[in-house]
């Protein structure tokens, strides 16, 4: 079987979505559901029609285009990521999953391959949280892992999806395995000068509102002692929660502190309140979990002391995953089988896989993007690094749908 990516019409493709865009490029915006992305996805749907596949969507607008196998009853082997884009990003994020998955089932076809699994792209809806406050909704939704929201009921019929989100939910073993390409969205490739990237595991957030409530009063008039500043209390916690992170036993701990809002806000007035969020991620969650438990414990030390209230609020806590060994082992045989050097690493940022991994074996391959920017409009992926993605992806598929 020789395959062979098709470089030029890959990237091209690339070069018209990013036209489907909100903003003046090089930036995309793509929201998902709005009339851009809906002429997005219509034109993604007539490119997978064009292929020879099989297109459906779910009532929360995941896309499906199947490849179906010699054993139709067997589950498929999945492929695929996001084409929705936070505000003023890029080109390559989600869409190199997507587009690339397609390019790679496309050079299967062209090979004579003919698989036992059925090969499924998948596009999933709504990865960014932009719209909806959380993100991965699409996938969340097919391993029946969340709540619908009423706003996403309404958004979802204006845009031609009814059915019932009920329905959307994956059968265990619907996949017998599934694999996402994707740009690292970090330094660590590039840095090593290593092309491709095997997921080794991805790291998941639990995020909490915390606020503060003090007294305020006048910066001239009430003097130290009898302070109760919500501001200076912030401070030690925020100060804390950094100390907890770095003191925990493994590098993949990380904890930010990314907003903070003081009331009431002037020079000459002392802090009454303070609102702040706390991101805390790992790759492993009884790590992060005992860490979090750390953070409360000098929350409540700091309270009594400052005689301020501390109140907590979790707002999402999701669990990490890891890949598949026999997923993992499908890309690092194509690699080696090339002669492609790769890194082993974990995904800091979350991915629709990370809830996928919750119904089938999951995998996920990495290419670098410079400077590991992402999520702003000079993010960058080589040519030749998007192509032998797909290669090796391709290689993958076929082997684990053989
Ligand atoms: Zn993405």
């Amino acid at each position: 079987m020789k395959l062979e990516i098709d470089q030029q019409r890959l990237l091209s493709e690339l070069e018209t979505l990013a036209t489907f865009s909100d903003a003046e490029p090089p930036a995309v915006t793509r929201i998902v559901f709005t009339p851009t992305d809906l002429k997005a996805r219509a034109w993604l749907i007539a490119r997978c029609e064009e292929a020879g596949l099989a297109v459906r969507q779910d009532a929360i607008g995941n896309i499906f285009a199947r490849w179906s196998g010699a054993d139709k009853a067997a589950p498929a082997v999945g492929t695929g990521s996001h084409i929705d884009a936070i505000p003023n990003a890029g080109k390559y994020d989600g869409v190199v999953g997507v587009l690339g998955g397609l390019e790679a089932i496309r050079a299967l076809r062209r090979s004579g391959f003919r698989p036992k699994n059925s090969i499924e792209l998948l596009v999933f809806a709504t990865e960014e949280p932009t719209r909806f406050s959380i993100g991965c909704l699409g996938s969340r939704l097919l391993s029946g892992t969340d709540r619908d929201g009423e706003s996403v009921d309404e958004v979802r019929r204006k845009a031609g999806l009814n059915g019932n989100l009920q329905d959307v939910k994956l059968a265990k073993g619907y996949y017998k395995a599934f694999l996402e390409l994707h740009i690292e969205q970090g330094p660590l490739l590039e840095r090593a000068q290593i092309s491709l990237g095997i997921v080794t595991s991805i790291a998941a957030p639990a995020s909490l509102h915390i606020s503060i409530e003090g007294a305020g009063g006048h910066a001239g008039g009430v003097l130290m002692p009898d302070r109760r500043d919500a501001l200076c209390a912030a401070a030690e916690l925020i100060l804390a929660i950094e100390n907890a992170a770095r003191s925990s036993a493994a590098a993949d701990t990380v904890a930010t502190v990314g907003e903070c809002d003081v009331f009431p806000g002037a020079v000459n007035s002392i802090p009454s309140r303070v609102r702040m969020t706390l991101d805390i991620r790992d790759t492993d969650q009884a790590r992060r979990d005992g860490v979090m438990k750390a953070i409360e414990r000098t929350s409540q030390r700091i309270s009594s002391k400052r005689k301020v209230s501390i109140q907590w609020e979790l707002v999402n806590a999701d669990a990490p995953a890891d890949c598949a060994a026999e997923v993992r082992a499908a890309l690092a045989d194509s690699c080696r089988a090339d002669g492609f050097p790769f890194l082993e690493m974990v995904s800091r940022a979350y991915h629709d896989s990370l809830f996928i991994s919750r119904i089938a074996p999951m995998g996920m391959l990495f290419i670098p993007c410079r400077s590991g920017y992402s999520h702003r409009p000079d993010e960058y992926a080589a040519p030749e690094d998007i192509a032998r993605g797909a290669l090796v992806l391709a290689e993958s598929l076929a082997k684990l749908s053989a």
